[in-house]
């Protein structure tokens, strides 16, 4: 991960948009969905200062909840296992 630091939903979308490409990911076609995701993203930032997985449990524990700032460290796996993050928020490429 580079740098960067999206903060408003539109910056989280230019942002999600850049991993996905990077990582070889498509993003969820579904506007409505999608923006669900990015908007809870840039609440969480806003909130809690960093990207905490906006469908996922907080624990409270900064060093727990390292694992669940997007991407957590579930993404791979799951997009692998099921086409999808957990969110839907990054899916694995057509095939
Ligand atoms: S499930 Fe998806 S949206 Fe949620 S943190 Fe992981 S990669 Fe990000």
């Amino acid at each position: 991960m580079s740098d960067r630091d999206p903060v408003t939903e539109e910056e989280m979308r230019a942002w999600a948009e850049e991993e996905a490409r990077e990582h070889g990911y498509r993003l969820n076609e579904d506007e409505r969905q999608l923006g669900a995701v990015l908007k809870g993203l840039a609440r969480s930032r806003e909130r809690f200062g960093e990207r905490y997985c906006p469908c996922r449990i907080r624990s409270g524990d900064t060093e727990k909840d390292r694992a669940i700032i997007c991407p957590c460290v579930h993404r791979e796996a799951e997009v692998a296992e099921q086409g999808r993050c957990h969110c839907n928020l990054f899916l694995a490429p057509e095939t």
